[in-house]
């Protein structure tokens, strides 16, 4: 029989150890948060913390029996809903209007929207999402599942990238879309891909087996 892994963490290389990644949306922290992890790091002997490519903090090297403690210390919610892979893992966002210099849309205000409404949502597969404020892209929106790009004359939809093993850059359904547009569209794709997409077929693999086409016209009407 399988060994039973902790809700909430990540088994490692060694077997033994597990990895846990609190919550931190489009990568904005608190000092109170910092605390706390300074505090458990500490308190558990946490030997490595790691910055992840989804602007994460990974706490590495935990003993099995150390991990409901440190969620109750924390305080924080897991990167991803408990118990299941397959649901919104993260939004990044780039800090977009509230201080780049380049910045012509609010990719941090955007990004927490999106992660406020489409956390907890069951998916085919586990979906990053990646907000940028400008054309620069910083947010890395052409190589998330679901990339939103943000121009002076409103954002940009942009699905199916990935930065993964087949990387794959996404492909544009809409531009010029006010910020209730796009989260609308966004909403309209995620319930497609819920139902047409096979268990753990992320967005690149779905775009390459229906094609764009098939899904703008499906979501786009
Ligand atoms: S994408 Fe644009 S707004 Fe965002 S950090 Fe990069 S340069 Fe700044």
């Amino acid at each position: 029989m399988s060994e039973q892994h902790p809700v909430g963490a990540i088994i490692q290389r060694d077997k033994k150890t597990y990895a846990i990644v609190p919550k931190t949306p489009v990568g904005l922290l608190t000092a109170e948060h910092l605390e706390k992890i300074a505090a458990v790091t500490r308190k558990y002997e946490i030997p490595i913390i790691k910055i992840t490519s989804g602007q994460r903090f990974a706490l590495v090297g935990i003993k099995k029996d150390d991990v409901n403690d440190i969620w109750r210390d924390l305080g924080m919610d897991p990167g991803q809903a408990k118990g299941t892979e397959l649901c919104l893992h993260y939004v990044q966002a780039c800090p977009g209007t509230e201080t780049c210099r380049y910045g012509v849309q609010d990719s941090i205000g955007m990004g927490t929207v999106i992660n406020d409404i489409f956390s907890g949502m069951e998916l085919a597969a586990k979906v990053k999402i990646g907000v940028s404020g400008c054309p620069l892209c910083c947010g890395e929106s052409f190589v998330r599942d679901i990339g939103v790009l943000g121009k002076r004359s409103g954002w940009t939809l942009i699905i199916g990238g990935s930065s993964a093993r087949r990387p794959r850059i996404g492909d544009v359904i809409a531009e010029d879309l006010s910020k209730e547009e796009a989260i609308k569209l966004i909403k309209r794709f995620l319930e497609y891909y819920s139902i047409h997409a096979t268990r753990k077929e992320r967005t690149a693999r779905f775009l390459d087996r229906l094609g764009v086409e098939q899904i703008k016209e499906a979501i786009l009407k």
